[in-house]
Formats: C-alpha cells, structure tokens, sequence
C-alpha cells in the first residue's frame, strides 16, 4: 500500500494526495483521501512523492554501454563505420556486464521495462543475446529483446563491413531459435522478444521480408531504425528509389505491430502513413542531438494520431543518458522547434509511459496506474527541498532534471529504494560496466582495431 501520495495516473484524473494498493503484481485500487485499512499490508509513506507509472524505454543498444565516449564529433555514418570493427569483437561477457550496467542505470531513472536491440553476433563468443536476457532477470527490470541482424555488408552496397554481417539463413535459423527460447507472452511476462533487422542501409530487402514473415508467424513484434540521418534518405533513394518510409511499407514493414527508432526525417505523408498503418515510432532526442541528427516531428506526429514513445539509444551515442531525462529533451526540443505550446509536461509523461506500452504492444498490462494493470510503479521524490518550490509535481519531473527516486516497483517489486539498486549491488552494476568497457577495448586491440575519440571533424 502507497500512502499520502501524488497520483499521475497518466490515464485517468491525477489524485492530489491518496493511495495505491498493490496485491500480487498488480495493482487493484487507488483513490483519494487515507489509505484503506489493509490487515498485514506493507505500507509505503509516499508523503512528498509523485507516483507515475514505471517508464518505459523502447530503444536501445545495450552492448554499447562498453563503447561510450569515441567518435565524439562524428554523423551517424561517420560513427558506425568507426565503430562496427570495436563492437566486432564483443563476448558474451562484454554484454553482460554492458546490460548490467545499462539496465541498472535505466532503473535508476525510473524505468520499468526496457527493449533492447542487438544486431552484431560475431561468431564463436558465446551466446550474446541470451548475455542481455539474464542480466535482465537480475536487475529486475522487464525485457523486450530484439534479436537484430545485418546481412547487407559493404560488398553488397550496405554500410557495414562484411565481417560482422551474418548469413541471411542463419540470422532467420538464430531468431526464431531466440523467439522459441525466450518469448513469453503471458499478461506478466518479464521477456518478450522482437525481430529486429538493423536499417534499410545493413539489412537486405529479402532479410526485412522474411523477418516480417517469421515475425508474423510467430505472433512477435517488428523493430528497426528508420529515417534517423539526411545520410539514410539519401542512401535509400540511390540504392532503392524510395525514402525510407516508402520503402518500409513496398516491404511490408508498417503496421500496429511495428515501431521504429528515430524516425527524423518524415514528410507530412510519411506521418500520415505511420498514423493510419498505427505504426509507433521511439523518440530518441538525445541521441539524434549527440549525432546532429535532426529533431523529431513529434508534436506533428501525435496530432496526427501516431504513437510515439521515447528511447534512450544505444549509450555509445547517448552517453549516460537517464530516461526520466528524454521527458524533458523531447519537451524542449519540441518547443525549441515549435513553440511553447508544441508538448506539455503530462504529454511528455504519457511517452515515457503509455506511448512506450504502445510500442511494446502492452498498453493493457503497462503504461498507466489503473486497477488490474501491472504495479510497476516510479516513486520520485519532489518534496525535497529544492524541488518543493514548485506546486506542481508532474512540472517538476519534466520540467526540472529528474528527481531522486525513492522507490520503483516492477510488479509490486522494489527494484530501487531510496535511489540505490536493491536487486543487484549499486557497486557492481556500475563496475561490471566499466570493466566491460576495458574488455571491449581489449579485445578489439587484439584483433587489431583501435577504438577512436576523435572521428568525425568533417
Ligand atoms: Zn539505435
């Protein structure tokens, strides 16, 4: 039972002071005034707090944790081509320690459930996606793994070199291996895995069909990147004669179970076909900043009806970023391009949340606090003395950086408490990162790549 609490229950009227009552992993009431007298409930005083659902991150690399910081000044073709070779030589090891730490990280910020996109497999280094999987379990944190793919290296005309692109065979062989292993589709299910090719400039058209097939087949979702840099638009009307969109869609790719990261670069139809095919996208802002991207047409794309949710991105172009943080890159950017009445706080709220459901297809278990949905739940302390000064609870989490947290909850579960990890050790999280980070660099010296800082001046 959560007390005295600030409800923003993202669906629904906010509650100034009241409570939610958890049994199982679920929620099963909340309302206002004093908590209900439960026989042996365990009752947490949210006095100063502001109770949201748990945010939900639907892009990410997790590997990248272990390649932060290079390529610094770098576009994003620019940052790939640096960087393929590095990532070439990550293990199984490198990948758990880089999830650990990025997930770890994510639920210090408030995140519930996170997706992650990995498509770089080097042959004989272990079994890299089931890495993710159990770093997952030990965080706590629900999983959406996508088991991306690339098999359109630079003989082909794609961007990557062919030494870490795989067979078309084999990359349909391992995915739905990864869908048979570890997709679990029950209402409560901590992972559900996804089919991920990487882009239209690493993957073939046969690899997005046939992924779309298996997909389908099999009742899972659809990820890719799309319409992130001018670079991709650019590269897809010379190799295909289609923009990015356009060629989604001649490939069978858009559709309610398919979102896309970034989607930057769109025409006014472009975003009419993605709200009518409800097709969501993941909004990156901070990533797209890192990398000179673009800014997002999101406030256009949510008028129109499109789903949008948010996404931290791989950490190696988004450096360290907090996901309660893209609530306020995404209000910002928004209003940087629109004006002030371009994205409120409340609607920043719903993409960290609800949007991101969408995208996941778990808009009824997640996203919002409603009876008989999952009590995943971000306590954030905005009583303390500074951010006090502000009445308005919601307007401080957006508006202001985030919060300290002192609870967040995965199905009733305490995943954070007092802004410390409760699952794993704060400590070994953040070492088990850092030492990845070394590993990564190690491994790639062996093979003879260097991992660069300074790309990119030009
Ligand atoms: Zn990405």
């Amino acid at each position: 039972m959560i007390e005295n609490v600030f409800v923003a229950p993202v669906a629904g009227p906010e509650i100034e002071s009241g409570y939610i009552r958890i049994a199982g992993d679920r929620i099963v009431a909340l309302g206002a005034g004093p908590a209900p007298d439960v026989p042996g409930a365990v009752r947490i005083d949210g006095e100063g707090c502001l109770a949201t659902p748990g945010l939900v991150n639907t892009h990410h690399h997790l590997y990248q944790w272990a390649s932060q910081g290079l390529a610094q000044d770098a576009t994003l073709f620019e940052w790939l081509v640096a960087l393929y070779d590095v990532w070439a030589a990550m293990d199984a090891e490198v990948v758990k320690g880089a999830a650990t730490a990025g997930l770890g990280w994510l639920a210090l910020s408030g995140c519930t459930t996170s997706s992650d996109h990995h498509y770089i497999f080097p042959k004989g280094r272990g079994d890299l996606f089931a890495a993710g999987i159990e770093a997952a379990r030990e965080v706590g944190v629900r999983f959406h793994p996508a088991r991306g793919s690339m098999d359109r290296g630079r003989s082909h005309g794609g961007l990557p070199p062919d030494a870490v692109v795989e067979e078309l065979d084999d990359i349909l062989a391992a995915t739905e291996e990864a869908v048979d292993a570890y997709h679990d589709p029950s209402f409560s299910s901590m992972s559900r895995v996804v089919v991920a090719p990487c882009s239209p400039f690493s993957a073939s058209a046969e690899l997005m069909t046939e992924s779309a097939a298996l997909a389908r087949a099999k009742g899972v979702r659809l990820h890719t990147h799309i319409a992130e840099t001018l670079d991709e638009d650019e590269h897809c009307v010379a190799q295909f004669g289609l923009r990015p969109v356009d060629y989604m869609e001649k490939l069978g790719w858009l559709g309610p179970d398919v979102w896309f990261a970034h989607a930057v670069h769109l025409s006014d139809s472009d975003i009419g076909k993605l709200a009518a095919s409800g097709t969501g996208t993941a909004h990156c802002p901070s990533s797209n900043g890192r990398l000179g991207a673009g800014i997002a047409r999101v406030s256009e794309m949510l008028r129109q009806g499109a789903n949008v949710g948010l996404g931290v991105d791989g950490s190696a172009s988004s450096e360290l970023t907090p996901l309660a943080g893209e609530m306020r890159q995404t209000l910002l950017f928004q209003r940087a391009r629109y004006g002030p009445g371009a994205l409120t706080a409340r609607q920043a709220l719903e993409l960290a949340t609800l949007g991101g459901a969408r995208n996941l297809g778990r808009e009824n278990e997640l996203g919002s606090l409603e009876p008989g949905k999952l009590a995943d739940i971000a306590l954030w302390r905005v009583g303390g003395p500074f951010a006090s000064a502000i009445a308005d609870p919601v307007c401080a989490l957006v508006f202001g950086p985030p919060p300290p947290l002192a609870r967040v909850l995965v199905g009733g579960r305490s995943v954070v408490e007092d802004g410390e990890l409760k699952t794993v050790s704060h400590d070994a999280a953040g070492r088990a990162g850092a030492e990845a980070a070394r590993r990564l660099a190690r491994l790639a010296r062996e093979k003879g790549f260097t991992a660069p800082k300074e790309v990119g001046q030009g």
